[in-house]
């Protein structure tokens, strides 16, 4: 039995080996890269919405109300806005503005960068502009940490809140920040929210328009012809209309298509019509694919 379980792992380990070199020749070959970024990526990547360095920073947090990871904090029912907008301006600190570029996405773009590439992302931690990849190559979906906007949609502007935030988080005093601090916004004096896609009152604004259409020009492309792949990285079902279905049904679709799909639990496709030639399942994380497909030294 023992024997049994050992032969499989070392089967699965040097199958997985093969199919990422495969992955990186197909990946070489491409005229063209169409790059799929979600959660995973980040978390490969080494931010953590939980775990240790969350429950050090948070700790107040954590005895006082109880919340167990940052994406559960984001729908903490707050009694007060002084409290709701502590605990977001330490968690878009945390996340946003405090880590530098992390290593995974800059060797993503290294990857990438002699390619005509381009990238449909749902995160909105900011590392791919961190990183140094090009603002008119990317479509950052489901928004930015990093700007707020009218709760409400009464108008379409978007605010950087780099310096706000940065005050808020210093003059947190008992979970609280002072009643000054707390936005609101400059036209209708309500409420303001962070800018992620949480319910319909999200802000599409110019900007996110030309990004949807180039990332739909570059889509264009791609059924033109050419040799293209699709490179999904740590997408899962949170929101699979956006990236995971698409992808799938254009690799199923296009002849001239490959998706290479990164992802250590669900790397399974939903459609059978995508066989060997058109899809690459590698169930593993992005940093150990990179690790794979890099020269290092
Ligand atoms: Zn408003």
């Amino acid at each position: 039995m023992f024997l049994k379980m050992l032969t499989e792992k070392f089967t699965n380990v040097s199958s997985l080996k093969r199919d990422l070199q495969r992955a990186l020749h197909i990946i070489s070959e491409a005229d063209r890269i169409i790059i799929g970024v979600g959660a995973g990526l980040s978390a490969a990547a080494g931010l953590h919405y939980d775990g240790p360095e969350f429950e050090n920073a948070f700790a107040d947090f954590i005895s006082r109300y109880g919340i167990t990871d940052l994406y559960s904090s984001g729908f903490y029912p707050f009694e007060t806005p002084e409290e709701y907008w502590a605990c977001w301006a330490r968690h878009i600190q945390f996340i946003r503005f405090t880590p530098p570029a992390m290593p995974l996405y800059k060797q993503l773009l290294q990857l990438v960068q002699d390619k005509d590439y381009h990238v449909i992302s749902t995160n909105v931690d900011g590392q791919l502009l961190k990183a140094g990849f090009d603002p008119k190559r990317l479509f950052e979906v489901q928004g930015d940490y990093g700007y707020l906007q009218c709760a409400h949609r009464c108008h379409d502007t978007l605010y950087d809140n780099r310096l706000l935030v940065k005050q808020m988080v210093e003059q947190t005093s008992n979970c609280h920040i002072p009643s000054q601090l707390v936005p609101v916004c400059p036209r209708c004096g309500g409420n303001m929210a962070v800018h992620v896609r949480v319910d319909g009152y999200f802000v599409e604004d110019e900007a996110w328009h030309q990004a949807q259409e180039r990332y739909e020009q570059a889509l264009q492309e791609v059924c033109e012809g050419g040799k293209t792949v699709l490179l999904e990285l740590g997408v899962g079902y949170n929101t699979p209309g956006i990236i995971r279905f698409p992808f799938e049904q254009l690799a199923a679709t296009l002849r001239n298509v490959t998706l290479i799909r990164v992802n250590s639990l669900q790397s399974q496709p939903m459609t059978s019509r995508l066989d060997h030639n058109h899809f690459i399942g590698l169930s593993t994380d992005a940093a150990t694919a990179m690790h794979a497909w890099l020269p290092h030294g």
